[in-house]
């Protein structure tokens, strides 16, 4: 069945916590709001898999202020191109295409895990952090099994402490960070109690797990199927076996769909004003894909916007106070676990660095744009459009993506001729 085309005065991109709570907000106004989010249910990373997935009040009351807002949300559907002078994007679903007009947009398309290579990174059963987690959510069986977890950020003590409620062991948690940057962020949480009990009650549930700082994956080992990781502090190495690898080096902004729509970009993510708009003005952007900043930004970004789209900017104001201590704390976060030098030099000659297209590092090093990196290699050229290399490349060798061009994902042609035929149409 074709939904054709919709309208909305606000169109929500992303059901995350920022934008539940946009959406929320918007329809506390007044406004029809409209929500696409390419998930099957609403929740976004941390609340994946719905109501029933999540624990805490923090997410009960998301869901059913959301879950009750007169909101109207399509589940499944992936925004794939837009535009931003006419006011109207592209979306597909598993069954068709559709297009909607808005009056307002809100861009709360959240962040992505970033991964850095090394060799034996893509073995079978090396995976990204919340990669694992999202299979264990949706029914892996981990129950007796060793998980190493490596990276950095606190994400690594939330999913290993998720991990071990599901019954696997977690002998190592390596975190890249040194100490002193951690006794730093430490002291900082003196001034959020929440965030320091929550902290502490991580650790105590990890007590039997090892937390090494300075430490990091150097290789997976193991043909066909990992079966141990080579971890190394300072000047000491060694091989620890481990059934599955989880790994995490921090998150990346989704700001594709921004850069489609011509928003500026900084170097955070989608740059937005106080009120959460972004260089268009009919454009706003809430939570990570303005920056990473964890969940509690994300809401108060997402309610900002919401107001503000519905043109409530002086409601909006109430939640500046709120945004800017939770700006403190995501400031202190990335300073606490920004990434070593170190870690540039993982990958050897034979490391793939773009996955979807088996180029390996030593075609790579040389390169001076990303231009040139695709050109020669097709490095980027693949069906996930540079999402995981180009963050590798950034971090290895400071390459910057060039351009965006649509579809933002890979859609069928099916959808593509439908869009254009409904564009048409409209047009008319
Ligand atoms: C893999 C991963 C695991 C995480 N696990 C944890 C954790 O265990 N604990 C924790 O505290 N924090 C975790 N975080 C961080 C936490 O998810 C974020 O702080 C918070 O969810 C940010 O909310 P958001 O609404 O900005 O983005 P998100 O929650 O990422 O929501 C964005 C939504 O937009 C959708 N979307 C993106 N592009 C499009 C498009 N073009 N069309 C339609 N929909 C689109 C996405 O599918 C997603 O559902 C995790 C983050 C990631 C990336």
């Amino acid at each position: 069945m074709s939904r054709g085309s919709r309208t909305a005065d606000i169109l929500v991109a992303g059901a995350g916590p920022a934008g539940m709570s946009a959406a929320a907000r918007g329809r506390e106004c007044g406004r029809s709001v409209l929500v696409l989010d390419d998930n099957p249910s609403a929740g976004g990373q941390i609340w994946r898999g719905g109501e029933s997935h999540s624990s805490g009040s923090q997410s009960t009351f998301w869901f059913r202020t959301f879950g009750t807002c007169g909101a109207d949300v399509i589940s499944g559907a992936r925004i794939i191109d837009g535009d931003a002078k006419r006011r109207r994007v592209i979306a597909e679903t598993r069954e068709d295409a559709f297009t909607v007009e808005y009056g307002k947009l809100i861009l709360a398309t959240g962040a992505r895990e970033m991964f850095l290579p090394f060799p034996g990174w893509t073995t079978p059963n090396v995976m990204g952090i919340g990669g694992l987690q999202a299979l264990v959510k949706s029914g892996l069986p981990i129950s007796g099994k060793r998980i190493v977890v490596a990276g950095t950020g606190p994400l690594m003590l939330a999913a290993a402490a998720y991990f071990r409620k599901h019954g696997a062991v977690v002998p190592v948690i390596a975190e890249q960070a040194d100490w002193t940057r951690l006794a730093r962020f430490t002291l900082q949480l003196r001034r959020q109690p929440g965030k320091l009990c929550q902290a502490a009650a991580l650790r105590f549930a990890l007590r039997h797990s090892r937390y090494l700082v300075s430490c990091w994956a150097e290789a997976a080992n193991g043909e066909g199927r990992l079966e141990s990781v080579r971890l190394r502090q300072g000047a000491k190495a060694w091989d620890l076996a481990c059934d599955y690898l989880a790994v995490g080096f921090g998150f990346k902004p989704n700001i594709e769909l921004g850069l489609l729509m011509n928003c500026r970009i900084n170097d955070a993510g989608i740059e937005s004003d106080d009120v959460q708009q972004t260089s268009q003005e009919d454009i706003f952007a809430a939570g990570e894909c303005t920056g990473i900043g964890g969940v509690d930004l994300a809401i108060l970004e997402g309610e900002i916007a919401g107001y503000a789209a519905a043109g409530r900017a002086d409601l909006a104001k109430g939640c500046f106070r709120k945004r800017n201590r939770a700006r403190q704390f995501s400031a202190s976060l990335r300073r606490a676990f920004a990434l070593r030098r170190e870690l540039r030099s993982l990958p050897s000659a034979t490391s793939i660095i773009c996955r979807c297209e088996d180029v390996v590092w030593q075609r790579l090093e040389q390169m001076q744009s990303w231009r040139a990196a695709k050109l020669h290699t097709r490095c980027g050229m693949g069906p996930c459009q540079g999402r995981v290399c180009g963050p590798i490349l950034e971090f290895l060798l400071g390459l910057q993506p060039e351009a965006i061009r649509p579809p933002v994902f890979p859609a069928r042609l099916e959808s593509l001729a439908a869009a254009s035929e409904m564009e048409e149409s409209i047009d008319k």
